[in-house]
């Protein structure tokens, strides 16, 4: 089972992983409330119209828009409803936006790949990630896969703090960003687990300029077997 990126921040925030403001909007009229009050509430006039598809690639496809001012959010969003996006990940037939996100825009200092998946070898939970975050992840998988670091979960002791400092080091993050990313990784970690999740992928996390971990994108796939204890 697939979920929205909206509502996949909605679990997010339920585990206290850090996520952009946002809102989502059935229409443009709606949109453009939700803009109004992003600019009022963050005090910035940056926000991203995102479209709401079961599918990744949508910055690449034109489905994410960031803007300036309410009245570019309306644009944005009458672009995009009702339109056909086609991402490497929808088939050529595309998918049709009836949703959309509209979030706060965030300056971002650094993009990073983070997810948590089932490792069928190894029958354990495995944490990966990479400092080529934002981009095709498939593509640095099969070029440099020596850049994504991955750490596997002992299920009788959870996710351990070296492990999460191994991979903090891989990434190169700063000191202050590294505590920030042991607090997201530890829920992301804890959530997978208890939502029952086959995989829970954060692409981009970002480093804000002080040095906080963000989740800037959500996705969320459940197992199936697992939906009657939810
Ligand atoms: P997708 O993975 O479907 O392309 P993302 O949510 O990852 O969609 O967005 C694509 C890109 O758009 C991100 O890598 C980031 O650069 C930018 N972006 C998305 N959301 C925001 C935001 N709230 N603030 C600033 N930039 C954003
Ligand atoms: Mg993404």
């Amino acid at each position: 089972m697939n979920i929205h990126e909206y509502q996949a921040k909605e679990v997010f925030r339920r585990y206290g992983i850090p996520t952009p403001q946002g809102i989502a909007a059935f229409s443009v009229a709606e949109a453009v409330e939700a803009a109004k009050r992003l600019i009022h509430d963050t005090d910035s006039q940056v926000v991203v119209v995102k479209a709401q598809i079961h599918a990744g690639g949508r910055g690449k496809a034109g489905g994410v828009k960031v803007v300036k001012g309410a009245d570019a959010a309306k644009s944005a969003a009458e672009e995009l409803l009702g339109k056909v996006l086609v991402t490497p990940q929808t088939g050529p037939e595309g998918k049709k936006v009836q949703r959309l996100y509209v979030e706060q825009g965030l300056a971002i200092a650094g993009e990073y790949y983070l997810a948590a998946a089932v490792d069928r070898e190894s029958k354990r939970v495995v944490i990966m990630a990479s400092s080529e975050g934002g981009v095709d992840i498939e593509e640095v998988a099969e070029k440099h896969p020596e850049k994504i670091h991955k750490v596997f979960v002992d299920p009788a002791v959870g996710l351990m703090p070296y492990q999460i400092r191994q991979l903090a080091y891989g990434l190169g993050l700063s000191k202050k960003a590294q505590r920030s990313f042991h607090k997201l990784l530890s829920s992301l970690a804890q959530l997978f687990v208890e939502e029952d999740c086959s995989i829970a992928e954060v692409n981009p996390m970002i480093v804000t300029a002080d040095q906080e971990c963000i989740a800037l994108d959500a996705k969320i796939n459940f197992v199936g077997n697992g939906a009657f204890r939810h």
